[in-house]
């Protein structure tokens, strides 16, 4: 079923009276349970792709509905909610609290949710179990290596069962070893059902998805199944 359904999208930026079109009318429909890669060079629009995703930032024009919510009509407010209902974030340099432990960096966004802080706890410790970090949790995040602390930002991203997994260069500041475990750690969440939106610039990040959308000049210059499973020689 569909998840993501965006069309006709145009993101315009006004830079000294001249405008810049990010985004000029981008059509994409995305199912629940896919995983897909966005990329493209630099300046191409993913960034602004991505906000627009995440529901940080509303079209200019065109139509962007989430899990049947019509984004593109709704209030900050409204936007707000949706965001922390539906989207886990991963960023590249993981954005964890530096002074909590992980397990505290994993229960943070179940503090505005209205869950009890026993709940808490268990959840958070859940999470950390799924992405294999359970005997780290509470370490704060200078006692943890890079892929470590993306680990606990993913365990904080899924906390709260979004509906959408969407990261942003996840592997981008981790060595290729590290890279490769996140990596099998994304393959297993999606072969668990979850849907993962990922850019990157990085073609082996690329491919293990299974699906690669090219930005190119504001549109979508290929959109292609990655059935292939292409294995290093
Ligand atoms: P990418 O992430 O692929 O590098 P961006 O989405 O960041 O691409 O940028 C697409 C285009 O929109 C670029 O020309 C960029 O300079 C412009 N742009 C993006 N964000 C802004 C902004 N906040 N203000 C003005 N121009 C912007
Ligand atoms: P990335 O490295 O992910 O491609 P960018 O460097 O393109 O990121 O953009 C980083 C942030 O700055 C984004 O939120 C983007 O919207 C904004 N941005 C990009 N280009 C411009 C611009 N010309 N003016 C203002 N903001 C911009």
């Amino acid at each position: 079923t569909v998840l993501l359904e965006i069309h006709q999208l145009v993101r315009t930026y006004q830079v000294g009276g001249q405008e810049i079109r990010a985004l000029s009318g981008v059509n994409l429909t995305i199912q629940r349970g896919e995983y897909v890669a966005i990329m493209g060079p630099s300046g191409s629009g993913k960034s602004t792709m991505m906000n627009m995703i995440g529901c940080l930032d509303v079209p200019s024009s065109g139509t962007y509905r989430l899990d049947g919510y019509d984004v593109s009509r709704l209030s900050d407010d409204e936007l707000a909610i949706l965001r922390n209902q539906k989207i886990g974030f991963v960023f590249q340099n993981f954005n964890l609290l530096p002074k909590t432990t992980a397990l505290e960096n994993v229960e943070l966004p179940m503090l505005y949710a209205g869950i009890s802080p026993r709940e808490r706890r268990q959840r958070a410790m859940e999470a950390l179990e799924r992405v294999g970090l359970a005997e780290r949790m509470h370490n704060r995040p200078n006692e943890l290596s890079g892929g470590q602390q993306q680990r606990v930002s993913i365990a904080r991203a899924l906390v709260n069962k979004p509906v959408l997994l969407l990261a942003d260069e996840p592997t981008g500041a981790l060595d290729s070893h590290t890279t490769e475990e996140i990596l099998q750690l994304f393959a297993d969440l999606h072969a668990q059902g979850n849907t993962i939106v990922l850019v990157t610039h990085e073609p082996e990040v690329g491919r293990r998805a299974k699906r690669i959308i090219r930005f190119r000049d504001g549109r979508v210059e290929s959109d292609t199944a990655n059935d292939m499973e292409i294995k290093q020689p």
